[in-house]
């Protein structure tokens, strides 16, 4: 598994060509052991910032580093500032044609209020007030189609370092001259498949999903190659120890722009996903100290099955029912049960979605024993006489979905 992440450690961005390079990596590993591997490409709406500038000129001067949101509408002009704390409507009332300074991030549900109080751009912070500039990036939000599409105008956003956000809301920057200019494309990303054919039960299929890609300037080690490796492992093994159900895997491209590999894997694959029983997602792995978790977005008696399984095992899994924001999400929304398994990094020993989120932070034994603790689960499963959970989503964690859903 580690050897896997070594080949995987570099930034593997949606859609682009690292993307692409993954894919094959991954691709030939299952090469290696003899399992037929396929890349399925599908489009994503995609943008790309091809300038920013920000200077606020009352009442101080001072240019900041800012980014572009990608998708974000263009802009040039010299505008007003305004704070409007939360987005909320109050402070909106009075912010059309300015720019609104945000201290939140712009949400799906916020997103209509934003565009309806025609603010000239909305600027946010990312990272935080300690950031050093050495070992931190500035990283560009983007409007999602899933968050833009609900109005008919586009609106225009950047993003700049948070304790710049802050010294701006501090002084009372009240005038600035912004351009941005950004431009949308449709993108090509891609999941990597692969089947093993049920021995017993060949119309039960289930389904292992980790994603591979990762976000801007992070190599993603942990979040989420670690997770690409261990159901890696699992496919070399029932390759060589054919299973008794069918077991289809999955490594998604795209998970961090919105699950696109995972919906996009399946929408095209309905027929399959009616013989789909259960979905076995791994995300997040290899962190020395944390804790090992399984998510059921399910039937709460598979949540007590791996528990009992567990502890049986000696396996320490911290298990609850609940969704997880990762690919078994569209398997759920589909009516499949979905476990989420992996392993949480012990907060300020582990790092996720910045250029911290590296090799350095990731270990064999770690990996060795989350791996182990997935492999018991995914035997049992695969090879149970009769798979002891239900293909069907509780009515509470169907809400659950629909209300994650809403927000993404
Ligand atoms: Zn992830």
């Amino acid at each position: 598994m580690y050897e896997l992440i070594k080949k995987l450690d570099f930034v593997r961005l949606s859609g682009t060509e690292d993307e692409a390079r993954a894919a094959r990596i991954i691709a030939a590993e299952c090469t290696s052991f003899s399992l037929d591997a396929g890349i399925e490409t599908f489009p994503t709406q995609d943008g790309e910032v091809l300038e920013t500038y920000l200077e606020v000129l009352e009442p101080y001067r001072k240019v900041y580093e800012a980014v572009a949101h990608r998708r974000s509408a263009c802009l040039d002009a010299e505008v007003g500032i305004e704070y409007a704390e939360d987005g909320l409507d109050v402070n909106l009332a009075g912010c059309a044609g300015k720019a609104i300074l945000l201290n939140t991030g712009i949400t799906k549900q916020k997103y209509p209020a934003l565009v309806k109080a025609k603010p000239a751009c909305v600027i946010v912070g990312n990272g935080d007030l300690l950031d050093r500039d050495e070992d931190t990036d500035l990283i560009g939000g983007m409007l999602r189609p899933s968050v833009t599409d609900s109005c008919e105008e586009r609106l225009c956003a950047l993003t700049v370092r948070m304790r710049d956000l802050y010294e701006m809301i501090v002084k009372g920057a009240s005038r600035a001259k912004i351009k941005l200019v950004t431009r949308d494309f449709e993108n090509t990303s891609r999941n990597v498949t692969a089947c093993i054919k049920g021995t017993e039960y060949p119309d039960e299929i289930i389904t292992f999903t980790a994603h591979m890609d990762s976000v801007q300037f992070s190599h993603g080690c942990y979040d989420n190659a670690a997770g690409s490796a261990i159901i890696m492992e699992l496919a070399r093994h029932f390759t060589q120890n054919p299973p008794a159900r069918t077991l289809r895997f999955v490594w998604a491209g795209s998970e961090e722009r919105g699950l696109l590999g995972s919906k996009a894997f399946v929408k095209a694959h309905d027929e399959e996903i009616k013989n789909t029983r259960l979905c076995i997602n791994v995300d997040l792995a290899g962190s020395p100290a944390g804790r090992d978790f399984a998510i059921v977005t399910g039937p709460d008696e598979l949540s007590k099955h791996i528990d009992m399984s567990m502890k049986e095992n000696g396996f320490a899994v911290e298990v609850k029912c609940d969704t997880y924001s990762s690919d078994c999400i569209p398997f759920a929304d589909a009516g499949v049960p979905a476990v989420s398994m992996g392993r949480f990094g012990a907060p300020g020993m582990s790092y996720i979605h910045s250029r911290r989120d590296k090799l350095d932070y990731v270990s064999a034994a770690s990996l060795a024993r989350t791996g182990k603790m997935i492999k018991l689960f995914a035997e049992r499963m695969a090879n149970a006489r009769v798979l002891p959970v239900e293909r069907k989503i509780p009515d509470d964690i169907k809400k659950k979905i629909a209300d994650y859903l809403a927000k993404k």
